[in-house]
């Protein structure tokens, strides 16, 4: 799982410096997968895939989408050439791989296989998606891990799986590197967040077209603009949890900590972003955060409903202080809630205003005044 030291391997495909301009989308909902990020996606408006295939967005090159799921016109063979003509190499122009789903370990049996894809025209036998990863990755642009059975393994990696399942990085390598250099990039979600796939394949079809740098990355291949801050950092709910006051059963307002919210230490964003359009976002709509964008996910994080082990002591030290802290807020928030006492209908002025230069006129004088006198400003 830990990232390996760059290895010369890693360095032999030379980096494609050329801009491009028109480009495919290799997209295989057919790995250990519940085809649940192809569909998320299909919420996405930031930018939506519709405008993204459609030419809506100025500079990004030419994009052809191939998705079984998403691709309403084609089927079978007909979606199945663009993989064949990929891993032949005429394709006529570069392409991204994006893989959703685990990757089985076809390795540990003897016969059968878990998940493929078309079929060999030569054997009439299935074509395994391991055997698609093998071919196509070294000869794609990028290649994309979408969601968190991709990137890390998920639900099918669980432990006593009979599949042996495993993230991209694990399979092809945590030092891999594209046609144009670029190490895999993970999208993990369980399901993927809508907007955070479209945004990186919108920065790599950038990057693509010449117009970004290389896509930031951090030692998880995740993009760092996207996984750098915590579920709690952005969560509606940090209020309670920082004034100690936590919620013992589902459906209260307050921070869910004490029944099984991981996200004081979970790298995901939604509570910032939501989920489709802004709205949404585990907790902040009173779901616990199960970490589904973890490396460790779910294993390490169950039984979802229990609390935390670390959030024990933490939330022990922030309830002595917040407890306080709570009640002394109470009384300002109640003293901040009354009017000030000289904002009554009184036949006096009792502002507190005591002027020192400023002195009513003679009534004989007040023509005078306003005639040659400039205003300035307000009791000056
Ligand atoms: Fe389905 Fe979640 Fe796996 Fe995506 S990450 S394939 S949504 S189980
Ligand atoms: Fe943090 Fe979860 Fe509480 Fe939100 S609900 S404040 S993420 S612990
Ligand atoms: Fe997953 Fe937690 Fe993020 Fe929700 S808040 S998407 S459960 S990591």
């Amino acid at each position: 799982m830990e990232p390996q030291a760059s290895s010369p391997a890693a360095e032999k495909p030379p980096a494609v410096k050329e801009a491009v301009k028109e480009l495919h989308i290799l997209w295989t909902p057919d790995g250990m997968s519940c085809d649940g990020d192809t569909i998320s996606v299909t919420a996405a408006t930031l930018p939506s895939i519709e405008d993204v295939v459609l030419g809506a967005i100025p500079g990004l090159p030419k994009v052809h989408l191939h998705n079984r799921v998403l691709d309403a016109q084609q089927g079978g063979d007909q979606i199945m050439q663009y993989w064949h003509q990929a891993a032949e190499g005429t394709l006529g122009a570069p392409f991204i791989l994006v893989v959703e789903g685990s990757i089985p370990n076809e390795e540990i049996k003897s016969q059968g296989y878990w998940t493929a894809m078309g079929v060999d025209k030569r054997t009439g036998q299935p074509i395994r998606l391991n055997d698609w990863i093998d071919r196509l990755a070294p000869k794609a642009w990028a290649v994309v891990a979408a969601g968190t059975c991709a990137t890390y393994g998920g639900v099918h990696a669980m432990q006593g799986n009979p599949t042996g399942s495993m993230g991209l990085a694990d399979y092809l390598g945590w030092d891999f590197r594209s046609q144009a250099g670029l190490p895999i990039v993970n999208v993990p979600g369980c399901p993927v967040q809508p907007d955070n796939f479209m945004e990186t394949l919108l920065y790599l079809l950038y990057q693509a077209a010449g117009l970004a740098p290389m896509i930031p990355l951090d030692e998880l291949l995740r993009p760092t603009w996207l996984f750098g801050k915590t579920v709690h950092e952005g969560c509606d709910r940090a209020g309670y949890y920082e004034q100690g006051d936590f919620a013992r059963e589902y459906g209260s307002p307050k921070c869910i900590v004490k029944i099984g919210c991981w996200g004081p230490v979970i790298n995901c964003n939604v509570t910032k972003r939501g989920w489709m359009d802004g709205i949404g976002g585990c907790p902040n709509v009173g779901g616990i955060c199960i970490a589904c964008t973890m490396p460790g996910f779910p294993d390490k994080f169950m039984p979802f409903m229990d609390e935390p082990p670390g959030a024990k002591m933490s939330s022990a030290v922030v309830l002595t202080y917040g407890a306080t802290i709570r009640r002394l807020r109470e009384i300002t928030n109640r003293t901040a809630s009354r009017e000030p006492r000289w904002r009554q209908r009184t036949t006096v002025l009792n502002t507190g205003y005591h002027p020192t230069t400023y002195h009513e006129p003679a009534p004989a004088t007040v023509e005078k005044t306003m005639i040659e006198a400039p205003i300035t400003g307000a009791a000056s």
